[in-house]
């Protein structure tokens, strides 16, 4: 006979987790969690680079992209940090608003979630293959052999970049075999692929700037912060979240412009050009601009611009100080494609309009979509997990309420 639970939830990520604390705390008895991994919330012990950057302190609905309004949402999950207090768990938040545990340990984190759901009933190892509705019921099948029943389901099985957390977006199937509308994933929040030959010299370089992400000669979007240069890739945070706004067809037709010192303006970089020129006018062009950024970004901003690094910086004219100046204002580097396997999240999922106020499908009572699964996405900087925590929670609730009326 087939196992009944009031509740399931096939992943147990951040949302899933978020939802079976919420409904267990409710006083929901039967619930399960589904986990196709050995254990649960593995990829929350890799965010923030291990301290789990969980919210942000200036976030607001106008953060997030995608076809479901998240305003509801999130005005119905209120405080971050309340959440967590009421788990135990206190908060910090950095110079840049971003949100992390007190602790600064993403273990924190996932213990806080986990030592509240020790009520419900947790299997690892159990990957989700069957999703039914069958009369009032819903019938969950695992690939190995194992059958429930639900009368409500929270399928938070995540997006669709990361296979080694779990996420390769094989679950979706199960949705578009129910033909709810699904928009593609697609990789976001990654590093971008470009000139390995230019890339050589700059690996390991990170420099503070702005990029630009352009579409042929029409600027798309510009973001400041720390860029790193690696072997193949532009990377950092401001490069993350460049990539939604790039169309994956038109690939060929975007570039990079950098701008090592975005905080001058033209006259203001050549006049510390000139000065430095002048100071150093005994030493050769790279040593001149050593004063202003690293050796080898200054060999590759003169290579760019056709002058030799051993070039005595006396005999460069006004017109070369300019070129100079224009590069470093506008470092340009081709986009040869983006690093999905780095990526830290997917947009697309199950599209807003099928889905009501609690995140419940329209044409599926009792079947609730949660995180990265809906079509909502955001920058860099906790907002994803943000989302996952929100949309967990509301989905747990209204799930709870209904199972305890
Ligand atoms: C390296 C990295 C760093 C990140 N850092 C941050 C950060 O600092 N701040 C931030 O806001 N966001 C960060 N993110 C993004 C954030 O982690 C995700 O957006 C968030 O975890 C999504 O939550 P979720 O519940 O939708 O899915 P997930 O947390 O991905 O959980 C989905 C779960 O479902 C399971 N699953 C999938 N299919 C099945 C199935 N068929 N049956 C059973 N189980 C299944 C998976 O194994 C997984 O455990 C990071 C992501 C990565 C990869």
């Amino acid at each position: 006979m087939m196992q009944h639970f009031d509740l399931i939830i096939i992943g147990g990520g951040a949302s899933g987790l978020t939802a079976a604390v919420t409904a267990v705390s409710m006083g929901v008895k039967h619930v399960l969690i589904l986990e196709r991994l050995p254990r649960t919330g593995k990829k929350i012990l890799a965010t923030g680079n291990g301290r789990c950057n969980l919210s942000h302190a200036d976030l607001s609905a106008l953060d997030y992209q995608g076809s479901y309004d998240v305003t509801g949402i999130l005005q119905k999950f209120g405080s971050v940090i309340d959440f967590f207090e009421n788990l135990g768990l206190y908060c910090r938040t950095d110079e840049q608003g971003r949100l992390y545990p007190y602790s600064m340990t993403a273990n924190s984190v996932l213990d806080a979630l986990r030592l509240h759901c020790t009520d419900a009933t947790e299997l690892c190892n159990e990957c989700v293959i069957s999703l039914n509705p069958v009369e009032d019921l819903w019938q969950i099948g695992t690939e190995s052999g194992k059958a429930f029943t639900a009368t409500h389901v929270i399928f938070a099985a995540g997006g669709t970049v990361q296979p080694k957390f779990g996420t390769d977006g094989s679950a979706w199937k199960l949705l578009e075999n129910l033909n709810i509308p699904v928009i593609p994933g697609r990789p976001i929040l990654c590093p971008i692929l470009s000139d390995k030959k230019r890339l050589q010299s700059l690996k390991g370089i990170r420099v503070k700037g702005s990029v630009t992400l352009y579409h042929k000669n029409q600027a798309c979007k510009t973001e400041t912060g720390e860029i790193q240069f690696t072997d193949q890739t532009v990377s950092g945070i401001c490069v993350f979240n460049l990539i939604s706004e790039i169309h994956r067809n038109l690939i060929s037709e975007y570039n990079l412009s950098i701008n090592l010192f975005p905080e001058l303006s033209r006259e203001e970089l050549l006049a510390r050009l000139y000065t430095c020129q002048a100071v150093r006018s005994e030493t050769d062009c790279e040593n001149m601009l050593s004063g202003l950024m690293q050796k080898a970004l200054a060999r590759s901003v003169l290579k760019s611009c056709q002058i030799k690094a051993d070039l005595s910086c006396s005999l460069l004219s006004y017109l070369s100080l300019e070129q100079i100046a224009d590069t470093c204002q506008d470092f340009r580097f081709p986009v040869l494609g983006i690093f999905s396997a780095q990526a830290q999240a997917s947009a697309g999922g199950v599209r807003g309009d099928v889905l009501d106020s609690h995140l419940q499908l329209k044409s599926y009572p009792r079947l609730y979509i949660t995180g990265e699964a809906t079509d909502v996405y955001a920058p860099c900087g906790g907002y994803q997990l943000h989302w996952a925590w929100a949309s967990g929670y509301v989905a747990g609730k209204y799930c709870a309420e209904r199972i305890l009326s």
